[in-house]
């Protein structure tokens, strides 16, 4: 029997950097029972809902995936989600759905540059700690007649401890040297202030590393001027979602940043931090390198330190040694060019 792995193989670019990345999966030599998972489009067409009930149990299940990006509709409202028990969830999106079904609490996102392509941010080398359950994404908001919205900006103890009580373990664990809180707290004192509060915290309990904070709009500006200032960042929710996008433009492509969702009971579910790419979608040209790496960073996950490294490694050499590269990189490789580099090398290696 081999290692079960659900696949949610999204829309947009997803389907295409899906194949690319069970396929270097696969040259690991580890053997993957791949249980496809029927979310967004197939979620509809199979059960009549783009998050079926049925997907989220199966998820919790298997425990652990690998989901590649949905359509994100926007300005459509709501997603309602009926659970067995009568009670309702209402979220502002599909994917912020399926994080919060699935009790899914922090997206780690690694982020590092690379020799020979990321010019100036080849040092850049930052893992964000992206709280991912509350803040604006919470969905509380409303339209005050047609002259106004409001939106909730929400912060609680319980998340912003966990995401802080996360990273510093994840530091530890990952051999990182200091743990940054990014927030607002001098205009958003309260919310970012309790954010600011509960890190310093979890802080003072985790003494054998260091940490500090700065604002979100200095932060933005030193991961521009001098991201060696960085190591591992907490943040909530947008700030996360914003500095993770930025960190990857510098490093050179949004097709680099890998990522995860992590939760309780070993659930996790690797996911890259950028979207379906729309614009690009079926052409056969997306960089799968980022659910590549979120592929090695979920073997890691499980216990298959050698072959993660192994996956990570060949990817590296592909990019140095610019062997296959796709046009957001300034090459013309396929997406499965790529994948097939990266799996060649990988048997190289092995040789
Ligand atoms: P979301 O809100 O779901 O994060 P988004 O609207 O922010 O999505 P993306 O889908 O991440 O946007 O795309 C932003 C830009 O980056 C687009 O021009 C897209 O083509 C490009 N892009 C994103 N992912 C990749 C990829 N894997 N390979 C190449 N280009 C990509």
């Amino acid at each position: 029997m081999g290692i079960t792995v659900g696949v949610v193989k999204g829309n947009g670019i997803g389907p295409e950097i899906t194949e690319a990345t069970l396929h270097v999966l696969e040259a690991t030599g580890l053997s993957f029972d791949w249980v496809p998972v029927a979310i967004g489009d197939e979620g509809v067409k199979k059960y009549g809902h783009p998050l079926p009930q049925e997907s989220v149990k199966l998820l919790r299940e298997v425990k652990r995936a690998i989901k590649a990006p949905l359509l994100v509709d926007k300005f459509k409202g709501r997603l309602y989600c009926e659970h067995e028990d009568g009670s309702v969830g209402v979220y502002p999106s599909l994917n912020n759905a399926i994080r919060r079904e699935l009790g899914l609490y922090v997206c780690p996102r690694p982020i590092k540059g690379i020799p020979g392509i990321s010019g100036n941010y080849e040092k850049l080398d930052v893992h964000i700690m992206r709280e991912i359950t509350e803040d604006v994404y919470s969905g509380i908001e409303h339209m005050i007649g047609d002259y106004a919205a409001e939106c909730t900006k929400l912060t609680t103890r319980l998340a912003a401890i966990r995401v802080a009580e996360y990273a510093f373990q994840y530091a530890r664990q990952n051999g990182r040297k200091r743990v940054s809180c990014v927030h607002k707290a001098n205009a958003v004192s309260m919310a970012d202030g309790l954010f600011l509060s509960c890190f310093r915290e979890v802080a003072a309990k985790n003494p054998d590393i260091p940490s500090d904070d700065f604002m979100v709009d200095a932060s933005a500006y030193f991961m521009a001027k001098c991201p060696e200032k960085f190591d591992v960042i907490v943040a909530a929710n947008q700030y996360g979602d914003i500095l993770s996008d930025l960190a990857a433009g510098l490093v050179g492509s949004l097709g680099l940043a890998p990522g995860a969702n992590v939760g309780p009971d070993g659930l996790i579910i690797a996911e890259a931090s950028h979207g379906a790419a729309p614009d690009i979608a079926g052409k056969g040209i997306a960089n799968p390198i980022a659910l590549i790496l979120s592929g090695a960073l979920l073997l890691r996950e499980m216990g298959y330190r050698k072959e993660a490294g192994q996956v990570e490694d060949a990817t590296m050499r592909v990019l140095s040694w610019k062997k296959a590269m796709t046009p957001d990189l300034g090459g013309n490789a396929s997406t499965m060019d790529v994948a097939r580099a990266i799996a060649h090398e990988m048997r190289q290696a092995e040789r």
